[in-house]
């Protein structure tokens, strides 16, 4: 312990100099130089007042409400600013929850034992498009759930619904559309999912978890967005994320409800032991109330015209790179009606042109696409507020990357994907055989190997595949 610096044996300015000499070279959210897990406006009061907010409550617990009363009021309005925006009325519930994935699983929750309501003894299925998020697939392995899923047309990128109508049954307890998904940014045809949801007295699930805090805007601005939310009478369920393009720190979404009487399945109670009654809204019990103090303060900042304004710096960053990103020969995939755009090549490789992006500075996203399912090799582009100033400089070195890949075509050759397959036999020789180190420093040529590895082979094996080399490399 050194001599007046409290009761551990480091300093706490050695220690931060540490974390922040430890992520140095990490990309900086806030930059705007990401298309990828970063959600930025560029305004850099906003991030000082989510901060601030943060801390005065990340001590706090929402486990019990009644010991601070204060995190019901700014559940309630965080919930009901949500609420409006997709289309709720006054029978509208909801939970504030820590991200999209548990708003998922909570909703699927709530639609299984609705559905055990009613249905007893049938094992509840749940329909997806195969571009809907893995969590719901998650959700239903989680709970016991059959997934069922479906086409999506390989043109639009829209969920076939003559498939939803032929995989329907009396086992299905929930039917899921997205608005957008997240690998192409399309919207779902939800008014057709709502027909067929009607007509067999089924749970339709909205995911608007990318969508929620940027559709709506884009409508008011005067694009085209197909209804999506609760003015459609079958939506039963959303989920809209918070800590997306409701820019507020990481751990923040809701769910929401048509009515009341459905949010209580999600609940969970328990008063059968010697300790405290137990009631849990959500999946979690101990759990900061930093996320959502941040999430009421950005929401109270920016309020509805501030997300407007934001969201036409998006829509006008989008246009333009739809047309540059045309401009330089590479095909947008779909119609994508929101802030996210996908694109792929039919004469590079685009996950090779995210190597080349990557080193002058930009982080764009890899989706590996599956020969086995039919899906393009793509980059995936999540667009902010801030790229709205970027947008030039992004396109000019996308031109250069270009360029450079279709000069220089990196190939990978029968041998190095086997050797991925060798796997199976010894994983932990393949683990060093591909550099894969416990530092987590991968190699760009081993990225692309891999990333051409999941293209190839089997989804089952691929998967495997995943888990295991995860597995030898996480602590
Ligand atoms: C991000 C996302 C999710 C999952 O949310 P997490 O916050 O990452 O758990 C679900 N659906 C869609 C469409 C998303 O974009």
């Amino acid at each position: 312990m050194s001599a007046g610096s409290g009761l551990g044996s480091s300093n706490p300015k050695d220690i931060v100099d540490f974390l922040v000499k430890l992520s140095r070279e990490e990309p900086v959210p806030s930059s705007g130089m990401m298309f990828t897990h970063s959600y930025e406006t560029g305004d850099p009061v906003l991030r000082d007042l989510a901060r601030r907010a943060f801390e005065l409550y990340m001590d706090k617990t929402m486990l019990d409400f009644t010991v601070y009363p204060s995190l019901v009021k700014l559940e309630r309005d965080v919930v009901s600013f949500v609420a409006r925006l997709m289309g709720g009325g006054e029978s509208t519930a909801g939970t504030f929850t820590y991200g999209g994935t548990e708003s998922i699983i909570l909703a699927v929750k709530a639609a299984r034992d609705f559905f055990k309501s009613r249905n007893p003894d049938l094992v509840p299925e749940i329909i997806l498009p195969y571009t809907a998020h893995p969590a719901f697939v998650k959700a239903a392995v989680y709970l016991g759930l059959k997934p069922v899923l479906v086409p999506v047309n390989l043109e639009s990128f829209k969920v076939d619904l003559n498939a939803v109508q032929e995989r329907v049954s009396r086992r299905t307890a929930m039917i899921v559309g997205s608005a957008p998904n997240y690998p192409v940014g399309v919207v779902d045809d939800i008014r057709g999912l709502s027909d067929i949801a009607l007509d067999r007295n089924v749970w339709l699930h909205v995911d608007a978890c990318i969508g929620g805090f940027v559709l709506p805007f884009f409508k008011d601005l005067g694009e085209p967005i197909p209804d999506f939310n609760f003015k459609v009478d079958g939506v039963y369920s959303i989920s809209v994320d918070l800590h997306k393009y409701g820019y507020t720190p990481k751990g923040a979404s809701v769910i929401l409800y048509r009515d009341r009487s459905l949010r209580k399945y999600q609940f969970f109670a328990y008063s059968r032991w010697p300790g405290y009654p137990l009631v849990n809204t959500v999946t979690l019990s101990t759990r900061s109330a930093g996320p959502l103090a941040a999430s009421w303060a950005v929401i109270k900042y920016l309020g509805y015209d501030g997300y407007l304004k934001l969201s036409s710096k998006i829509l006008n960053a989008k246009k333009r790179l739809v047309e540059g990103i045309k401009a330089v020969g590479l095909k947008i995939l779909g119609s994508p009606e929101s802030s996210i755009i996908a694109f792929t090549s039919e004469e590079i490789s685009v996950a090779q042109l995210s190597l080349s992006m990557k080193r002058r500075g930009w982080i764009i996203q890899v989706q590996p696409g599956s020969i086995h399912l039919g899906f393009p090799q793509s980059i995936h582009l999540t667009i902010s507020p801030i790229h709205e100033g970027l947008v030039d400089a992004f396109l000019r070195d996308l031109r250069e990357s270009v360029e450079e890949v279709r000069s220089n075509p990196f190939k990978i050759s029968m041998e190095d994907l086997v050797k991925v397959a060798g796997i199976r036999a010894s994983l932990s020789e393949l683990v060093e055989k591909l550099g894969l180190s416990r530092e987590v420093i991968v190699e760009d040529e081993t990225l692309l190997l891999i990333s051409e590895a999941i293209r190839m082979l089997p989804p089952d094996f691929v998967e495997t595949m995943l888990v295991e080399v995860v597995n030898e490399i996480v602590f």
